[in-house]
Order: structure tokens, then C-alpha cells, then sequence
């Protein structure tokens, strides 16, 4: 099951929230879709999944261009909205029975909810009311929820979104585990989730795709234009006669002849550094570089 979004728009009004948005998912892969609050994540998954069309643009899931109107290919889709609208009137087996009806799964219906209630760990509150349960089971719902018909493609929203650490960490476990013979994308503002359960990362920006990588190659393939160092002198230069550093942009006073430099462009700002000591008589105690972290490739990525 792959997905294949090719050049979709999305407006609200005037508001254009996706803009010519392309990529592909393969079978089997676990792909983050990372950006930051209002990047257009959730629009882009409401369109994956048939519940709101593209402006323009189209959207195929194994073969089948998804539509408003095409029902067919939610059969295909688990789907977990952000903020899992639940029923909290309802009990948890008997909103999972709902769900299951709601995809025709058919005779074996009954098997297929407790196998699922098995899988995702609610057995033990499967009789109690949806409203009644904490955060993270709530949130195991809306995953068993999503899971209930077999779906060869899962479309999870900020899935871990206001849980504690603890749940957060299991329902990860969760979605590596339930995913590990579907399709997954997982939409977060969160860094570490990305890298936490996925393959790949997708980040987005402002409607825009700004970088689309395999984790492991996320820091080699995309270079920070800047470059951070620690450095510490035997007495202080001061900020003025450290910002004449050629490429120097920003300078933070640490500690006492301690600073952070930044600066721009990709060659090393180290040698710079160490004639700029010589120049005024001064002796470097400690250098380092700061290692770029995926942190820091995101705010690049989608400053400004
Ligand atoms: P994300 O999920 O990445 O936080 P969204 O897809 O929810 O981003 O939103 C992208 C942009 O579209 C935001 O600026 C948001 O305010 C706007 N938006 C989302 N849904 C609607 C809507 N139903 N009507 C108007 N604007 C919307
Ligand atoms: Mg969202």
C-alpha cells in the first residue's frame, strides 16, 4: 500500500494552507510528517484521507485516487484525527463494536474487536465508559479505533499529543509495533517523536515540503549554513573585537572568558578563530564544535 501525493494545493478562503505539496510513501515504511503548529500537517492528512478535498492536486493510495465521496479508500485507511473525537457516553467495547460496523468487517466482527482490544492493551478497561478513562487510554481507543478494520495504510494526527512521558513512550511502542506491517504516517510538532519512531522524515513548512529524508541521512544530506562554537580564552576580547571575525554573526557571553560564536556559511570557522587569538595576544584554552542537532536542522529548515 503506497501513498502518492502529487501537487496538492489546499486554500481556506484566501488562506492557501498547502502549497504544490509532493511525496511519496512505500509500502511498509514509517515516514514522520514534522513541522511546527499551522504548518498544514493535519490538512494534509484530512485530504489523504478523503474526509476534505484538495484545492487542487491529487492524492492515490494503492492505486485509488482518494475523493470526498470515495468510501472505498477509508476501508483502506486507519485514520486517528488529532484530538480523537471519542463518544464518551459510550463503553469501550460497545464504541469499538460501532466502529467495526461502521466498515462492514463482517461476521468475525467480534473476534477482530477483541483481538484489537488485546493488541492495544485495553483489555482491562474495555467495560468502562470512554469518558470515564485517562488520557492515555482514551488515546489507545482512538488507535484500536483506527485499527479495527485492518487498515493497510494508518494515518495518525499527533498521536501522543497532551500524554504523559510514560504514555507517551508506550503508545510509540504501540504505533512501531502495530505499524510494523503497514503503512505509517505520523503527523507531530515534535522532534524527538520523529526520530523516535520513524524511518523517514518528512518537514513541513508554511504549506511547503522543506526537506524529505531518511533519518539517518537528515544531518549529512542537509547542511546547516551555520556553525557553532564554544571557545575559551585566557582573558575576555570582548564582544565588539569578536564580532570582527570574518563570518562572525552572534556572540553569547558564557562564563568568564567564555563564549559561544556563531557564524555563517559552511567553511570552519576554527582556524579564524585561533589567528584571531594570535592577533591580539591572546591564548585559546578550549575549542569545541557544537554538534548540529536534528533541533537545529528544523529550526534552519523553517525559520524566517
Ligand atoms: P497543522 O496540523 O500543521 O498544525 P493545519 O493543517 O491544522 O496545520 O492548519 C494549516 C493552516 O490552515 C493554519 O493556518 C490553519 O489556521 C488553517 N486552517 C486549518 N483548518 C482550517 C479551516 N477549517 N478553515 C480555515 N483555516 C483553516
Ligand atoms: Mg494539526
Amino acid at each position: 500500500m503506497s501513498i502518492v501525493v502529487s501537487g496538492v494545493t489546499k486554500y481556506y478562503g484566501e488562506q492557501k494552507a498547502l502549497d504544490n505539496v509532493s511525496f511519496q510513501v512505500k509500502t511498509g515504511e514509517i515516514v514522520a510528517f514534522l513541522g511546527p503548529n499551522g504548518a498544514g500537517k493535519s490538512t494534509m492528512m484530512k485530504i489523504i484521507t478523503g474526509y476534505i478535498p484538495a484545492s487542487s492536486g491529487s492524492v492515490i493510495v494503492n492505486g485509488i485516487e482518494t475523493s470526498a465521496d470515495n468510501l472505498e479508500i477509508r476501508k483502506k485507511i486507519g485514520y486517528l484525527p488529532e484530538n480523537n473525537p471519542l463518544y464518551p457516553e459510550m463503553y469501550v467495547r460497545e464504541y469499538l463494536k460501532f466502529a467495526a460496523s461502521l466498515y462492514k468487517t463482517g461476521k468475525s466482527a467480534g473476534k477482530k474487536i477483541d483481538h484489537i482490544i488485546e493488541v492495544t492493551g485495553l483489555a482491562p478497561e474495555q467495560k468502562k465508559k470512554i469518558g470515564s478513562l485517562s488520557k492515555g487510554f482514551r488515546q489507545r481507543v482512538g488507535l484500536a479505533q483506527a485499527l479495527i478494520h485492518d487498515p493497510d495504510v494508518l494515518i495518525l494526527d499527533e498521536a501522543t499529543t497532551g500524554l504523559d512521558p510514560n504514555q507517551v513512550v508506550e503508545i510509540r511502542n504501540l504505533i512501531r509495533e502495530t505499524g510494523r506491517e503497514k503503512t505509517v504516517m505520523l503527523s507531530t510538532h515534535i522532534m524527538q517523536e520523529a526520530e523516535a519512531v520513524c524511518d523517514r522524515i518528512i518537514i513541513i513548512d508554511k504549506g511547503v515540503i522543506v526537506a524529505d529524508e531518511k533519518k539517518d541521512d537528515i544531518y549529512s544530506k542537509i547542511r546547516v549554513p551555520r556553525q557553532i562554537i564554544r571557545v575559551e580564552f585566557d582573558r575576555d576580547p570582548g564582544e565588539p573585537a569578536l564580532l570582527t571575525i570574518p563570518n562572525v554573526i552572534i556572540t553569547n557571553h558564557i562564563k568568564k572568558n567564555q563564549w559561544l560564536i556563531e557564524a555563517e556559511g559552511k567553511d570552519d570557522i576554527r582556524p579564524a578563530v585561533f589567528s584571531f587569538a594570535v592577533r591580539n595576544n591572546l591564548t585559546v584554552l578550549s575549542l569545541q564544535k557544537e554538534e548540529s542537532s536534528l533541533e537545529e536542522v528544523f529550526r534552519h529548515l523553517t525559520s524566517g
